[in-house]
C-alpha cells in the first residue's frame, strides 16, 4: 500500500471503472473514482450502484472449454476480477450461463469498492476533460458517456472518431463459408488502395431465392428502438430491413448489386442480388457482410442469412444490429496500452473502446487498470499474448481490425469475444484414435485447443508478468 502516490483517476463506476478501480487498489495504488449517478442520470441506469447491469442479467456462457466467453470468464478469475467475484457469489440458476441477482452483484461491486481504503468514490460529473494535473486518468464513462465528456473528447479526437451509434452488420468465420458456392472477387476486379483486386467474398442468389430474402427481410421479427435512442437513420447506414421495405428492389440496387462481378462456379448466368463479404480482422478468420446492419432478432439473422447460397452452415461471430452507443475508432486513435495518441494521459476502458458486453467491458477495464497502475510504479506490463481471450480481445480493439480496403465509410464496430479474433491452431486436432475429424466434432476440438492453447499461454504471462 502507497498513499505517497498520487492518484490514478477513473471516470465512470460501471462495469469496467469498478474493474480498473479493483485492480489498480490491488496493486496498491491509489484510486479516485467518479461517477455522476445519482446526481446525475444516464437514460438506462435505474439505481445508485457501481456496475449496474442496465438489461440482462447474464454475463453468458461459463463454459471455458468451448466458448470464447467462458474463457474470458476463466482469465478474469485468474486475474482476481472483482467483478467475476461478485458475479459468482451472486450466481442464479441459468443452465450453462452465468446469470447474476442484479441488485445483489451491484451492491457487492459497490460495498467492495467503498471498503477498500485505496479507492475514494467521489460522485459527480467530469464535464469535460479531466484537469490537467491528473496525470493518469481512465475514461471508462461507456455507450452513455454524458454530452459534455463526450464533446471533449470529440474536440480531441476529432468528431469522426467517436460514434454515438453503432451500426453492426454480422460477421461470419470464414471457415464456414462454402466457397464450392461463393467466390473471391473485387467489383471490377478493382485492387483499391489496401486490397488486390480479389477482396470479398461473393454470395449469389437468383430471382426466386431473392424475392424469399426479401419478403423475409420485411415479414421478420425486429428488436424496437428505446425510447431515448430515437431513430438514429442516417445516409449510409440504413437497417437491411429498411432498404427492403422502401421497394423491393432497392436492395439490388444498394448492398446487394450484382454489378461488375462474374461467378467462377457459374460464368454464364447473371445473379440476381450479390452479398458481400469484406474480410475483417488482420488473421482473415472472419468476414463482415458488407451494408447489412439490421434490426431484425438474432433468431430471424440466422434463419434468414443461411438462406444466402454460400452462408447456409454459417457461424456467426457477431450478429447485426443498430443501438445507441458511444464508441472511439480506437485502432486510430488509442496506442496498443489504450491510451489516447493525442493525449497519452487519458486511458481509455470499457465499450467506449469498442468492446461490445458487461464481460468484456470488465475485462478491457481489468487490463487497462493493471497498465495504469503498473504506469503509476513505474514498472512495464507486457501485453497479454492475443492467444489468450483477453489479448484476443485488446488485439481487435487496438490493431487486429481492418480498417477498410477500399475508400468506404470506416468499419470499425463493436465486437463481443469470439473464437475468430484468436489466431488459428498451428495443428489440426485430430480424434483419440488419430483419425481426421470432420463437422461439428472437428469445430468443437479447434475450440478445445484454443481455450487449452490461451490457458497455458495466460499461466505464462501472469508469471512473468508478476
Ligand atoms: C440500453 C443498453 C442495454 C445493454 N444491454 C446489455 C446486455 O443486456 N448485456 C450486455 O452484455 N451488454 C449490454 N449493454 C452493453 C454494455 O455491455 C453495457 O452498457 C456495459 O455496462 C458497459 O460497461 P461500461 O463500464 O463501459 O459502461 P457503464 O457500465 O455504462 O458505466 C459507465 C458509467 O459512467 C458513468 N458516467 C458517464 N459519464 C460520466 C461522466 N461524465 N462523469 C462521471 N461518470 C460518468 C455512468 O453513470 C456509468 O455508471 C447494453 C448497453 C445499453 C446502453
Amino acid at each position: 500500500m502507497n498513499n505517497a502516490l498520487s492518484p490514478v483517476h477513473i471516470i465512470g463506476g460501471g462495469l469496467a471503472g469498478s474493474e480498473a478501480a479493483w485492480q489498480i487498489a490491488r496493486a496498491g495504488v491509489p484510486v479516485v473514482l467518479h461517477e455522476m449517478r445519482p446526481v446525475r442520470a444516464t437514460d438506462a441506469h435505474k439505481t445508485e450502484f457501481c456496475a449496474e447491469l442496465v438489461c440482462s442479467n447474464s454475463f453468458r456462457s461459463d463454459d471455458s472449454e468451448t466458448n470464447a466467453v467462458g474463457v474470458l470468464h476463466r482469465e478474469m478469475r485468474a486475474m482476481d476480477s472483482l467483478i467475476m467475484r461478485c458475479a459468482d457469489a451472486h450466481q442464479v440458476p441459468a443452465g450453462g450461463a452465468l446469470a447474476v441477482d442484479r441488485d445483489g452483484f451491484a451492491a457487492a461491486v459497490t460495498a467492495a469498492l467503498e471498503e477498500h481504503p485505496l479507492i475514494t468514490i467521489r460522485r459527480e460529473e467530469v464535464a469535460g476533460l479531466p484537469p490537467a494535473d491528473w496525470d493518469n486518468v481512465i475514461i471508462a464513462s461507456g455507450p452513455l458517456t454524458s454530452p459534455a465528456l463526450a464533446e471533449a473528447i470529440g474536440a480531441l479526437t476529432g468528431e469522426a472518431e467517436l460514434a454515438f451509434y453503432d451500426a453492426i452488420a454480422p460477421i461470419v468465420h470464414f471457415d464456414s463459408i462454402d466457397m464450392d458456392k461463393a467466390w473471391f472477387q473485387s467489383r471490377y476486379d478493382k485492387a483499391g488502395p489496401g486490397g488486390s483486386g480479389a477482396d470479398y467474398i461473393n454470395c449469389p442468389l437468383d430471382r426466386e431465392q431473392y424475392d424469399a430474402f426479401v419478403t423475409a427481410l420485411i415479414e421478420g421479427p425486429k428488436t424496437q428502438f428505446k425510447d431515448f435512442e430515437k431513430t438514429p437513420y442516417f445516409d449510409g447506414c440504413l437497417p437491411i430491413e429498411v432498404m427492403a421495405e422502401r421497394g423491393r428492389e432497392t436492395l439490388r440496387h444498394g448492398p446487394m448489386k450484382p454489378v461488375g462481378l462474374t461467378n467462377p462456379h457459374n460464368p454464364t448466368v447473371k445473379a440476381c442480388a450479390i452479398v458481400q463479404l469484406r474480410q475483417d480482422n488482420a488473421l482473415g478468420t472472419l468476414y463482415n457482410m458488407v451494408g447489412f446492419q439490421t434490426k431484425l432478432l438474432y433468431g430471424a439473422q440466422i434463419e434468414t442469412f443461411r438462406t444466402i447460397p454460400g452462408l447456409e452452415r454459417a457461424e456467426f461471430a457477431r450478429l447485426g444490429g443498430l443501438h445507441r452507443n458511444t464508441f472511439l475508432n480506437s485502432p486510430k486513435v488509442l496506442d496498443r496500452a489504450l491510451r489516447l495518441k493525442a493525449q497519452p494521459r487519458l486511458r481509455f476502458a470499457g465499450q467506449i473502446t469498442g468492446c461490445e458486453g458487461y464481460v468484456e467491458s470488465a475485462a478491457v477495464g481489468l487490463i487497462v487498470g493493471r497498465m495504469a497502475a503498473a504506469e503509476r510504479l513505474g514498472r512495464e506490463l507486457p501485453p497479454p499474448p492475443q492467444t489468450t481471450a483477453i489479448g484476443a480481445l485488446l488485439n481487435h480493439i487496438t490493431g487486429g481490425h481492418i480498417e477498410t480496403i477500399d475508400a468506404g465509410p470506416r468499419s470499425f464496430q463493436p465486437m463481443n469475444v469470439n473464437f475468430g479474433l484468436f489466431p488459428p491452431l498451428d495443428f489440426t486436432p485430430k480424434a483419440p484414435d488419430g483419425k481426421r475429424m470432420r463437422g461439428p466434432e472437428k469445430a468443437i476440438a479447434k475450440k478445445r485447443a484454443l481455450s487449452a492453447r490461451a490457458e497455458a499461454d495466460l499461466r505464462v504471462w501472469l508469471d512473468s508478468a508478476s
